[in-house]
């Protein structure tokens, strides 16, 4: 299921240029296009749902461990995992991403090493 009008879908379809990190069958990877740090980036269910409780659970099982991946491939020794659902929670594009920001003065210096190991 995706939305035509979706910017996240259009990520995923290849209809808009992202830097990819990952994909598989159910999630998609790319770095955020304005990074709050070095190496920040999103992980997005390939299911369209603007929030968490809109994603049938078999959509969202791969979802963690891409986070992980992600970490491991930034070098990222502190970081934050962020999820914002809906607009009065600073949700900025409606279909679900998880942030993951490493911490500026942890990472400075590092850059993104794909595949992770
Ligand atoms: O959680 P929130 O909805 O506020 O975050 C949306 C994120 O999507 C922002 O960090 C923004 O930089 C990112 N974005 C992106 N590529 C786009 C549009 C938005 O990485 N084409």
């Amino acid at each position: 299921m995706s939305s035509a009008a979706c910017i996240f879908c259009k990520i995923i379809k290849g209809e808009i240029p992202s830097m990819k990190l990952f994909e598989n069958d159910t999630v998609f990877a790319f770095l955020d296009i304005g990074p709050l740090s070095k190496g920040h980036s999103l992980v997005i269910p390939k299911y369209h749902g603007a929030k968490l409780a809109d994603i049938p659970d078999d959509q969202l099982t791969d979802i963690l461990p891409t986070l992980k991946k992600l970490i491991t491939a930034t070098g990222a020794t502190d970081y934050n995992i962020l999820q914002n659902n809906g607009t009065i929670a600073h949700q900025q594009v409606h279909h679900v991403h998880f942030h993951m920001i490493p911490k500026p003065n942890e990472t400075e210096g590092l850059g993104i090493n794909w595949p992770a190991t």
